[in-house]
């Protein structure tokens, strides 16, 4: 059992352009979530009393979708650099002047629980506290291309967000930091004016989101589960000249009867992927009673599913059909209905499956008054 933080409040600094980073980075997703919205839930999860935003003056409304659904936090402007920003935030959060405040970088999303406790409790005998990493790779310093010499690493550390202060504290030293000059972090600032500042243990998850290539890193480090779902559809058989089955129209000489072109596979697999995210199933998404969807291609339902799982952050790692029927022949067309499927999905074809079998004249699709279809999907979402 742990015990509980400290109470604390936080500013988190978002108000930067992002121009390193190929845009405002701070509203870009990352695994399905804004990444701002990351270190502020973290925060707001680590019981923060109060907690303040500061965005880009004109990007109010990008935050309030950004921050959808939580309460707890207010917004402050940025300033024309990141101590203003600070600054500004700082203001707007107010309160005593002994209560620990976190000041932390919406560029570094992935912040845990354990990092805030590490960084709070280090202010007991401190007058700031950061996290930071060993440096563990050799370091060299070049020009032109060739060493000029080796820099010892020892003592050496990359600092991180968030950094604790008590407010008094940081506001006291951004008063007395010489104007005009650029300030590094808060860390520095406090210590220009005399402040011990501790050194806490970082987390290599707390990476900065700087460059573009960046984005695919962070992704890699969000922890994910495994999900399967399952789908069953069935349709009556009716008078026609062609069916559609895993978006592959097959002549034959009845067609399957429905609302939308009947395509019991794509059905199916669309209920598989809904059901795997615990997402409902193709008819709320589809209601049979809507008109639009009359005569449609299922192909649409089938990308909507797709769609929802991607802004869950979430992705397929592979499908499984069975088609059971005994006519028309699935055979001849599986690997149509493979390749069709693994373009709807973006996936690679050897994650794609069609199967078929009869019910040996057994049942409903033995008798020949319908088709059915079950399908497997299994996804993987952010944990
Ligand atoms: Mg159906």
């Amino acid at each position: 059992m742990t015990s509980s933080l400290p109470a604390f409040a936080a500013v988190v600094v978002a108000a930067g352009s992002g121009s390193r980073a190929g845009g405002a980075k701070q509203w870009r997703r990352l695994g399905g979530r804004p990444v701002i919205r990351w270190s502020v839930e973290a925060l707001l999860d680590a019981g923060a009393e109060d907690l303040v935003v500061v965005i880009p003056a004109a990007a109010g409304d990008e935050a309030a979708e950004a921050l959808k659904g939580l309460s707890g936090w207010r917004l402050a402007p940025g300033g024309s650099s990141r101590a203003e920003s600070v600054c500004n935030g700082l203001s707007a959060l107010g309160g005593p002047s002994g209560r620990p405040v976190l000041i932390h970088d919406a560029a570094r999303p992935l912040l845990d629980v354990a990092v805030i406790r590490r960084t709070l409790e280090a202010l007991a005998d401190a007058d700031g506290a950061l996290p930071a990493l060993p440096v563990a790779d050799s370091l060299r310093k070049a020009s032109a291309g060739f060493i000029e010499e080796a820099v010892q690493r020892d003592g050496l550390w990359r600092a991180q967000t968030p950094q604790a202060f008590r407010r008094g504290t940081i506001t006291d030293a951004y008063a007395a930091w010489p104007a005009g000059e650029p300030a590094t972090d808060e860390a520095a600032v406090v210590q220009r004016a005399g402040g011990r500042v501790r050194v806490v243990e970082g987390d290599p998850r707390l990476m900065k989101l700087t460059f573009p290539e960046d984005f695919a890193m962070a992704e890699a480090l969000i922890p994910r589960r495994t999900r399967v779902g399952q789908g069953f559809d069935a349709h009556r058989w009716g008078p026609g000249t062609s069916v559609w089955l895993c978006g592959v129209e097959i002549a034959h000489d009845q067609t399957l009867i429905g609302h939308s072109d009947a395509d019991a596979g794509l059905h199916a697999l669309t209920d598989a992927i809904l059901g795997a995210m615990g997402d409902g199933d193709i008819g709320d998404h589809f209601p049979p009673t809507d008109p639009q969807w009359k005569g449609a291609s299922s192909d649409q339902f089938l990308v909507h599913a797709v769609e929802r799982l991607q802004a869950r952050g979430g992705g397929l790692v592979n499908v499984d059909v069975t088609l059971i029927c005994e006519r028309p022949k699935v055979k001849p067309h599986r690997q149509a209905m493979r390749e069709r499927l693994a373009a709807l999905l973006s996936l690679p074809l050897d994650a794609v499956s069609v199967k078929a079998t009869t019910t040996e004249a057994m049942g409903f699709t033995g008798r020949g008054e319908g088709l059915a279809a079950q399908a497997i999907a299994t996804i993987d979402l952010p944990a």
